[in-house]
């Protein structure tokens, strides 16, 4: 690898980095993505989508692709770095521009060596990850047709650069939100008597929810619900008619998630109806658990491990990942690659250490050929999704 590759992925990470846009916002990181793939003779795909661009290199039948995210978050950048954000809010806190970086210098290489290319590589990068609208959109536009595997990663700031982790089976996890509403009935602070107090049930409400998560399921469940949010009352004197509060509930596994929902709703329900008041439970689901292909997997360590990688096996992983929603529809792998910043994904301060960019940009490349032979060979056994 040479300097100058690495010195030009660390060049576009950084323009992406300065430049960051909201999810389904992304039309300045589009157009520069879709010039840089231009530039280098790479086809753009006709999809009808809003913001991203897939692109395609290669020819034959072998089909598989590599995704990248594009949108940043809404956090106020305090790296102080001198190519920090200059859209004030906004800031590329997850990695994204440096998973976009790696995929487009895998895709320099791939291009590198088009006409020895054992079929075709699908470029995606995506928008809308954060909300989990992105892969939804790509697939609905139809760019997943025809693609037999799929490949993508997230740096991971707790593990040092030349780190590489994934695993088979369940990997990120179920993400889903919701809002509790309490109703009571609002009395003077001083005469609690007459009124339903809706805050001290709140509060038990949630003493309540943690032992539920913590008592009733299976430690080895891997669950975790967390109350993230509080609205209730305005002053001091009176007792608020109405709470609402919420959080988010991860797990790894449909049936415990299902589970622990019913036992949320009901237990919420008759703590509240047994002190005279009344509450409701919504739930919006995020991104489903992303469920790696054993296969597909076990390649994509292999291959890890050839290109000079200390690979290991991942722990599985808390956070929600809308990748999870293609490898639904289409096998393949999710991997998780050391950026070594010592503030972690969503923070003010997060700074991967960019040296990570070059090696993971070979990596892709490396994987779509090797999957493209195994694809030819017809050797891998595949357990549809
Ligand atoms: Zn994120
Ligand atoms: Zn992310």
């Amino acid at each position: 690898m040479s300097n100058n590759f690495s010195a030009q992925l660390i060049n576009w990470r950084r323009t992406l980095h300065t430049w960051p846009e909201l999810s389904n916002q992304e039309q300045a990181t589009t157009a520069r993505i879709r010039g840089w793939l231009e530039n280098a003779g790479i086809r753009i795909l006709d999809y009808p989508i809003q913001t991203g661009v897939i692109a395609e290199i290669g020819h034959g039948e072998s089909l598989i692709a590599l995704r990248a995210d594009i949108d940043a978050l809404p956090i106020h950048e305090q790296t102080r770095l001198p190519f920090a954000s200059q859209h004030a809010g906004v800031m590329h806190a997850c990695g994204h521009d440096v998973h976009t970086s790696v995929i487009l210098g895998a895709a320099m290489q791939l291009k590198a060596r088009e006409d020895r290319l054992p079929g075709r590589v699908r470029l995606f990068f995506q928008p809308g990850e954060e909300n989990c609208t992105g892969a939804k959109q790509f697939i609905k536009a139809g760019a997943l047709e025809g693609v037999q595997a799929i490949f993508g990663m997230h740096n991971e700031p707790g593990l040092p650069v030349g780190t590489f982790a994934t695993r088979g089976g369940a990997f990120y996890a179920n993400a889903d939100r919701f809002i509790i509403n309490i109703h009571g009935k609002g009395a003077h602070a001083a005469h609690p008597e007459q009124g339903i107090d809706t805050i001290v049930l709140t509060s038990q409400v949630i003493q309540a929810l943690q032992a539920l998560t913590s008592r009733s399921f299976n430690t080895l469940d891997s669950l975790v619900l967390s109350v993230t949010r509080i609205d209730a009352g305005k002053t001091w004197n009176v007792l608020p008619e109405k709470v609402m509060f919420g959080g988010t509930l991860r797990t790894h596994d449909v049936k415990v998630r299902e589970q622990v929902q019913q036992r949320v709703n009901h237990l919420v329900k008759s703590l509240v109806e047994a002190s005279g008041g009344s509450a409701d439970v919504s739930w919006t689901a995020g991104p489903p658990v992303l469920i790696n292909d054993k296969n597909w997997a076990r390649v994509a360590s292999e291959v890890a491990k050839v290109a000079g990688y200390e690979v290991r096996t991942a722990d599985l992983h808390l956070g929600g990942e809308d990748f999870a929603i293609y490898l639904q529809n289409v096998p393949g792998a999710f991997v998780s690659i050391g950026s070594d910043s010592e503030f972690g994904l969503h923070h003010e301060g997060f700074n991967p250490d960019e040296t990570l960019l070059a090696p993971a940009a070979e990596y892709f490349s490396r994987l779509a050929e090797q999957a493209l032979t195994l694809l030819n060979e017809k050797t891998l056994e595949i357990n549809p999704a």
